[in-house]
């Protein structure tokens, strides 16, 4: 059954394919912006995310969401890392997580796997609530 829900983004009636959260206009436009932000950091490796920002015409906010997705990811041994390790604040140049914690992460959940419903959403209910405090 189709379900109908209001784009993210802008706001439009569309129908709800159960993974995006935007209208199919939106995920283009996205995807433009993804490409553009991409060749621009690729191009510029030391550039902040200010710059990246203001070179491209898009969204700090946008770029750190993608960053997070992992779909993009810094390139280069001196660039700007924009993003910080959700669980102990080094710089990251991609995803959520450092490598090292990605690692532990990964064990904890193994071992959670043992255990029936493990309480995920409320560690990130914890976390969004930390960094609310910091800012
Ligand atoms: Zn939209
Ligand atoms: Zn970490």
């Amino acid at each position: 059954m189709a379900e109908i829900r209001n784009c993210k983004e802008c706001g439009r009636l569309f129908q709800y394919n159960g993974i995006s959260k935007i209208c199919s206009r939106c995920q283009r436009n996205d995807e433009d912006d993804f490409k553009i932000v991409k060749e621009y950091i690729y191009e510029n490796k030391g550039a902040s995310l200010v710059e990246v920002s203001e070179e491209t015409g898009v969204e700090e906010d946008k770029i750190l969401r993608y960053l997070r997705q992992g779909r993009l990811e810094i390139v280069g041994d001196d660039a700007t890392l924009f993003l910080e390790c959700e669980r102990c604040g080094t710089g990251i140049r991609t995803g959520r997580f450092c490598a090292k914690c990605a690692k532990e992460l990964e064990s904890e959940l193994k071992s959670g796997f043992s255990r029936p419903q493990a309480p995920r959403s409320s560690g990130e209910k914890m976390y969004t609530a930390e960094r609310k405090k910091r800012r």
